[in-house]
Parts: structure tokens; sequence; C-alpha cells
């Protein structure tokens, strides 16, 4: 019966949302009790439910469940608890949620998954979708899922999270969202084994049928969504990730949310510093400890961005950084052994072996750790940072808790309360010398969503370095007096879905003045038009 399909789509039940006049005309009458109840009332109630779960990924599991029976009122729950439930969507629970996907997982399509084996056939895969005009995909090949390594087909936790935020944090239209996971093997031994796992067993593919498997997607998804669907790459490995990226970010409207949206935020951050320590930006003599993904994306970023702001050249303004990997400082000498993505940073400078002796020679003013390495930013590194800055910038950005590179307190007590310190996840207030102190959180939710929300609204045909250079300009200026007088250089994240309007504005002005917009005509309020495409979960 119709009132039965109803309730048995997502997207159309509302349980006992529906309203008297509702169930007449759609069928339901006998399919449901008597009782209604608002979308209000749904959301507290549910929420009580979800706070009785006593496990994190029981939690992750009732909320991925309540999206397969009602989806409103899922993303009712993001939007209007986005700071509670963010956890339980995304990081830190959605890495269990991966590393189990295949025993948790539900029976319904919550994405696509597209297999090598299916190769040459992934145009009319798409049309398997039943949503047609799809403007936003997030795709991985399972490769880096966070920092757990491999997960294979497992990683499709990750789009299907990712998206959830796009729509929580931005209000992108979770109708033309599409989560999509490459399937091309898996190199971890224990999925391989595991008679439950649920992708393809076989090793990993890779070279040139790797890369044409994934140009086989990318030229279908735009053949079919046309030249403005927006493709995030998430959790490639790192050759990879860099490769693909500078291949295809010139030809679709692409970007990589571990390069380039962990760079914009982690500028937004240094830019805000600037307020405390009045040292601009072009000023800085950056060190970072860690050149993976995040390393060489925040240090390109970062000179693209000097290179803005000074004129100088972009050659020029990458000498101002220097990483160090796990072998020591990137320079001149280890030429024939770096990888690709650090040889921009390797300086003509005598080589280190570790973080200790590279502050005090290279005397850096901002620190930048992005290495997974926990308590790397020890006592003696912080007192050297303090004696050379009167306010040293100190980013602890390794993920998970455990693994920052010091806490905020360290950072407080070894600079004496100096230190403009932010960190990659969430700290508690610090209180120090009577004075309290907000270690900020620079998480990439603060960018991506926005810059999605922008490439929805106006049709973005390119994502470029000037766009990621733009959206942490207008973080950075979303940040409020409190917070930095409490040396905090990032807003609340409560605050997000203002966040990502303001940097979704600030992008989108800069597609419509660079010709890369194609939502036409330009709209006179722009502000007013991104908002007026914002999803709002309701009856
Ligand atoms: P990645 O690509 O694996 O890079 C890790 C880097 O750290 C590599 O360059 C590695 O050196 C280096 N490293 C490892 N051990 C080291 C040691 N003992 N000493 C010095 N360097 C060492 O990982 P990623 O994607 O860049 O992420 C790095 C960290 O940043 C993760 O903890 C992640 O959670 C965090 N992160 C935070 C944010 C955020 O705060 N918004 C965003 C993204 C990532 P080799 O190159 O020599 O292997
Ligand atoms: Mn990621």
């Amino acid at each position: 019966s119709k009132g039965y399909t109803t309730m048995k789509t997502p997207s159309l039940n509302k349980g006992l949302g529906f309203t008297g006049a509702e169930r007449e005309a759609l069928g339901l009458k006998g399919l449901l009790p008597p009782a209604t109840l608002t979308l209000e009332d749904q959301v507290e109630l549910t929420m009580q439910e979800l706070r009785r779960k006593s496990s994190a990924l029981d939690k992750y599991v009732f909320l991925q469940s309540l999206q397969d029976v009602n989806s409103t009122l899922y993303y009712a729950i993001l939007s209007r608890h986005t700071y509670e439930c963010m956890p339980f969507v995304y990081t830190p629970v959605v890495g269990e949620a991966c590393q189990k996907f295949s025993q948790i997982y539900r029976h319904t399509p919550q994405g696509l998954y597209l297999s090598i084996e299916d190769r040459g056939k992934l145009r009319s895969i798409l049309d398997n979708w039943p949503v047609e005009d799809i403007r936003a995909i997030v795709f991985t090949d399972g490769e880096r899922i966070l920092g757990l390594g491999d997960q294979g087909i497992d990683g499709m936790g990750i789009p299907v999270g990712k998206l959830a935020l796009y729509t929580a944090c931005a209000g992108v239209d979770p109708s033309h969202c599409l989560p999509v996971t490459l399937d091309v093997g898996t190199n971890n031994q224990a999925k391989l084994d595991d008679p439950f796992y649920i992708g393809l067993k076989r090793h990993r593919m890779n070279g040139a049928e790797y890369d044409a498997f994934v140009a086989e997607f990318i030229e279908a998804a735009v053949d079919k969504y046309g030249e403005s669907v927006m493709l995030q790459f998430e959790d490639f490995g790192n050759t990879n990730a860099f490769r693909l990226l500078h291949h295809w970010q010139e030809k679709v409207c692409c970007f990589n949310d571990d390069i380039q949206g962990t760079a914009a935020v982690a500028l937004a951050g240094i830019i805000g510093s600037t307020a405390l320590t009045g040292t601009a930006l072009g000023d800085h003599r950056f060190l970072f400890l860690g050149a993976g993904e995040a390393g060489a994306g925040i240090a390109e970023l970062i000179a693209y961005a000097i290179h803005v702001e000074t004129g100088k050249s972009v050659e020029e303004c990458r000498k101002q950084i220097f990483m160090l990997d796990s072998r020591g400082l990137v320079c001149k000498s280890r030429l024939h052994e770096l990888q690709h993505h650090k040889l921009n940073f390797a300086h003509d400078a005598e080589h280190v072996p570790n973080l200790l002796s590279a502050v005090k020679t290279l005397k850096p003013t901002a620190l930048i750790g992005v290495s997974t390495l926990p308590k790397s930013f020890d006592q003696g590194v912080i007192e050297e940072m303090s004696a050379n800055n009167e306010r040293p910038v100190i980013f602890a950005l390794s993920n998970p808790t455990s693994k920052a590179e010091c806490t905020p307190e360290e950072a407080y007590k070894w600079s004496n309360g100096a230190a403009v310190f932010a960190s990659g996840s969430p700290f508690e207030p610090v209180l120090f010398k009577g004075k309290t102190y907000v270690p900020g959180q620079g998480n990439n939710a603060y960018i991506f969503p926005g810059v999605g929300l922008a490439a929805v609204a106006c049709g973005a045909t390119r994502i470029t370095d000037l766009d990621m250079y733009i959206a942490a300009k207008a973080l950075a200026a979303t940040v409020p007096k409190d917070r930095l007088d409490a040396a905090c250089v990032y807003p609340h994240l409560r605050d997000i879905r203002d966040v990502s309007l303001k940097v979704a504005v600030a992008i989108a002005a800069n597609k419509y003045a660079t010709g890369q917009a194609s939502v036409m005509p330009q709209p006179a309020d722009l502000e007013g038009h991104i908002r007026s495409v914002m999803y709002e979960p309701c009856y």
C-alpha cells in the first residue's frame, strides 16, 4: 500500500509525526498508534534514547539505523545537537565503526561500492543509485582510514560520516550527497583472512590500472552529474593522495580534505594568532614535526598565503618553512630519499636529527605538530620556543588525544602562559596562574562543510588554493573576542553552522569573481541565496 511504502522510505517517513490529515490522505490509518508527536518531541525523545546507550559504537549504530528509518529525524538531531552527536557520526567513533564495518553491516545501501572488477561498467552502475541530482560526492579507496591504515571496503564509514557532517554543519542537502567507496582490494591481512569481510579478497591494485579505475569513476561522475559535481577525496594513501589531487584539481571540481581542508584550518589558526602575537603571517618562520598529508598540505598553503599577502614568489615563501619527518630535518642532502611531496621544502640547511636541535638552530616562531608522535613537544622544546619568542605559536595537531604532541597544560606551563596553542583533538580549558586559557581545536569541520555548501550553492567548477586561503581567512574572522582573550584562535564548535555559512559565502564570492561558478545569474544577495539552499530538516 501507498502508506506502507511511505513509511518504509526513510526520506518520507515521519513516524508518529504524521498528522491526522496525512494519515487519512496517505493510507496510514492502522499503521500507526493514535499518538502524534512533533519533530521537536521526536528529537528530544531520540536524544534521550541515544544518551542511554552505553557504548560509543552502540550510539554510532543507533544513529545510522535511525538514518535508514527516518532521515529527517536523523538530520534534525544532527543539526540541533551537532556538538554532542559529531563524535558518534564521525571521529573518533567512526574509526572503530570502520574497523568493524563488515560486522555491523546493515543490509541497506548507504552509498555506492564500486569494485575494480566492475571496471568498464561504472557509468551504468551510477544509474542504480535512486537519485539523479547528485552534487557532492565524498569518496575513498580505504587505504589510509584516519590513522588506522588500510581498512579496504570497510572504509565506507568515512564517506558516509563525512557527508553527514556536510549536512549537519553546513546544511548541504543530503539528497544531493553520495558516499562512494572504490574497492581496489586491501593489503590488510586481517581483513583478507576474515571470513565475514565484505570487500574484495585480493591485494590492492596499483599503478596504471589503479589510475585508470579512479579516472573511470571521476569521468563517469562528471558525465552523469555535470561538471560542477563536487568530488572530495578522503583518506587515500599518501602517494596516491598527492598524485591524484595534482592530476585532477585542474580538471574537475575536487579537493582533498586531508591535505587541503586540514591546511585551511591550520592556516586559519595562524592567521587568527596574529591578533595575539602581533606577528603577520609573512613574518613567521615555521617548523613542522611531520611531513605527511597534513604537514605538506599545511606547508604548501601557508607558502601560497604568504605569496598572496606579500607578493613574493611561492618558491621564496617556502624558504621560511622547515619540516622534520621520521628521519630528521627535510633538507637538500636528503633529496635522493625524499618522497615527492617533501621536495619543495628540502632547503639548503644542515641536517639535524631531532626536533630540539632543529628548534635551536632554526629558531622558528611557530611549531606545528602533525607527526602522530605523542609527547614530542617536550619541556625542552617548548622552553626553547619560549626563550626565542615572546608568544610562541604551538599547534599540536596530531589525533586522537593520545597522539597529541603535547597537552595544553604542558604548553601553557612550560611557556609560562605565553603559548598560542591549538590542538587537533578537543581539550578542556586550562586554569593557569589565575587565568583561563581555552585551547582551540583545529577541527577540519570548520572548513570542509562550508566548502561543500559553497560548491553546491554556486555550482563551482573548480576548487583552488585561493579558495582554501579565502576559507581560512573567513574562518579566522569568526573568532569572537572572548575566545581571543582566552588565547583561543578558533570559534566554538557550537557555532559551526554560522561559521560554515561565512566560509561558504566567502568562497562562493570568489567563484563568481574568478568565473568558476555555474549557477546563473549571480545572486545579488549571495548570503541570502546560500542561506536559502541550506537544508533544514522539517516535516
Ligand atoms: P601521515 O601522512 O602519515 O604523516 C605523518 C608524518 O609524521 C610523516 O611525515 C612521518 O614521517 C612523520 N613522523 C612519524 N613519526 C615521526 C617521528 N618519530 N618524528 C618525526 N616525524 C614523524 O599522516 P597525516 O595525514 O599527515 O596526519 C598526521 C597527524 O595529523 C595525524 O595524527 C592526524 O590525526 C593529524 N591531523 C590533524 C588534523 C587536524 O587537526 N585538523 C587534520 C589532519 C590530520 P615519514 O614521512 O618519514 O614517514
Ligand atoms: Mn581523513
